[in-house]
């Protein structure tokens, strides 16, 4: 149902996200009520321009490269990508920007949906701008209020960047006619992904990052693979390079097709281009919220504890109410994380308010409330895997997945850890797969306890062969006992009997 009037209910989550309507089931679940405010549509960045359009536009061209590495389908598989059918699929799969499925669902999981733009008069109280016109309805929550809303594109300050003409993720992922040449600022996930995408759709792409390497969050030798492999696809890669200055006195390219930008680089070249994408990161949305109604300031990131309650100050006392959840909250930016943070705040939620035995039954368990109470790391009320077991996907070719921590990452947190690497076409599973197949694994290692702190796998599908790490890493498995995990035969995952033996068994 839709809300109309001012109303109060138990629960607010603002923002319907797939974070936000995560935190709104589980929050709901011991009977409290719930509503959800969103300002545009149900199922917010992810679904309809980032993971599903995103990875909806690489998928054609993994399916196509994967069929060149199989001599027999190689030969019927001469050509290159249909624009036209690759985006006609991108748009079933963000439902062509319609909300109703997810609408559906919410009233389904009995959350009362109310649109509009959320913002804090104060504690526990906001208005919701609910039409252009500024009609506003007030919503207070009786317990908790759980903030879901996102993050938003950084664009650099660039002399005559126009930032309502250039490209961020969103024009990207929704793209309706493929420019014929794309420059990308960035050398992040978005940036390379986006890349790979453009390149099959047939854009002339260069990348211009001012790193010296690309995914420079990630082990040093998958930005390497990932550059080679973009740089082998034809897109011009500039590393340790910065766009200083935009101007739009662009000629036309050669074949005759109009340019919009030329971009002047640190290096003293130009780019002239048809389209420009600015990948160069995102920032937790927190401004215009009203957050300064409530004794925060919406300029400095938001603190929040493992059970994701909101902190009035670093490593001070909770605020009692308010919980923040996804790219908001500023741990980590992905869906699959941020919707783990929206199960433990919606279950802390529903235990802390939620009716106890002698109030009425709940399915969180009897003694919910005294077990999250006396919650401790890795419990469900925790989310203890934001600190070092985060898994993440690249779907470039070659893909790159990795889970908990870099070498680096974990020398300077003190541990003392070796890695081992494997060649993953020495693989029978992978030669299986693709005759070219290339691919590095990687363990890293604790010297003392030997247990995998951080596992990096780049190659084909390397995605699929991620949970089996996350699980070491969350497990806090042993060598000596996964060495008991006996990998099938003939599939990639014989990787880790190999590294296994690398590191000495
Ligand atoms: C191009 C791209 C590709 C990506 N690919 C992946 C991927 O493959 N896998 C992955 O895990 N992650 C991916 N990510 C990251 C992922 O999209 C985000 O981590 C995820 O969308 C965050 O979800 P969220 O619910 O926190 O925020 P959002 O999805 O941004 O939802 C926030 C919602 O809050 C609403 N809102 C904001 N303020 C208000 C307000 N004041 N009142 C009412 N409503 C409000 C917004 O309209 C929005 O719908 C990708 C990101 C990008 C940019």
């Amino acid at each position: 149902m839709n809300a109309t009037s001012d109303q109060t209910f138990d629960v607010v989550v603002i923002g319907a996200g797939a974070v936000g309507e995560n935190a709104a089931d589980r929050a709901g679940r011991t009977g409290l009520s719930v509503a959800i405010v969103e300002e545009a549509l149900v199922g917010g960045e992810c679904s309809y321009w980032a993971c599903m359009p995103s990875k909806a536009l690489l998928r054609p061209g993994a399916v196509l490269a994967a069929a060149r590495g199989v001599p027999g389908v190689a030969e019927m598989v001469a050509g290159t990508l249909e624009p036209e059918p690759v985006l006609a699929r991108r748009d079933s799969f963000t439902s062509h920007w319609h909300d109703d499925s997810q609408v559906s669902w919410l009233e389904s999981a009995g959350i009362t949906l109310v649109r509009g733009r959320a913002r804090f008069t104060g504690p526990r109280t906001m208005s919701v701008t609910t039409d252009p016109d500024g009609a506003c309805t007030t919503l207070t929550a009786r317990h908790a209020v759980i903030l879901a809303t996102g993050s938003t594109p950084v664009i650099p300050s660039v002399p005559g960047l126009d930032a309502s003409e250039v490209w961020t993720s969103r024009e990207a992922t929704s793209v309706a006619a493929v420019p014929p040449s794309l420059a990308i600022i960035g050398g992040g996930v978005v940036a390379v992904e986006m890349a790979t995408a453009f390149t099959d759709l047939g854009s002339r792409v260069t990348v211009v990052a001012r790193g010296d390497r690309l995914l420079t969050g990630a082990e040093p030798f998958a930005g390497e693979a990932v550059a080679a492999s973009l740089t082998d696809l034809g897109v011009d890669v500039r590393l340790g390079t910065e766009v200083t200055r935009a101007s739009d006195d662009a000629p036309p390219a050669s074949d005759g097709s109009a340019n919009t930008t030329r971009l002047h680089l640190s290096d003293g070249s130009t780019l002239d281009v048809a389209r420009v994408l600015v990948a160069t990161g995102r920032r937790p949305a927190t401004t215009g919220v009203g957050l300064d109604h409530v004794g925060l300031d919406p300029r400095v990131p938001l603190a929040v504890d493992d059970a994701m309650e909101v902190l009035v100050e670093p490593g001070g006392a909770g605020t009692g109410w308010l919980f923040a959840v996804g790219d908001v909250a500023g741990r980590v930016a992905t869906t699959h994380q941020g919707k783990y943070e929206g199960r433990v705040a919606g279950d802390v939620v529903a235990a802390r308010f939620g009716p106890t035995p002698a109030e009425g039954p709940g399915p969180v368990g009897t003694d919910a409330r005294a077990r999250e109470q006396a919650a401790g790391p890795w419990s469900r009320f925790r989310a203890t895997a934001d600190h070092g077991a985060v898994p993440q996907v690249v779907f470039t070719r070659p893909e790159v997945s990795s889970v908990g921590l870099t070498a680096q990452q974990a020398r300077d947190a003190g541990l003392d850890v070796r890695t081992v690497r494997y060649d993953m076409a020495s693989v029978a599973g992978a030669s299986l797969l693709s005759d070219d197949y290339a691919g590095t694994a990687q363990l890293v290692v604790t010297t003392d306890t030997r247990l995998v702190v951080g596992a990096t796998f780049v190659g084909p599908e390397a995605a699929e062969l991620l949970h089996a790490a996350t699980i070491a890493v969350v497990g806090e498995v042993p060598l000596e006992r996964l060495w008991h995990a006996v990998p099938a035969y003939p599939t990639v995952s014989e990787v880790w009997l190999r590294l296994l033996e690398e590191a000495g068994l």
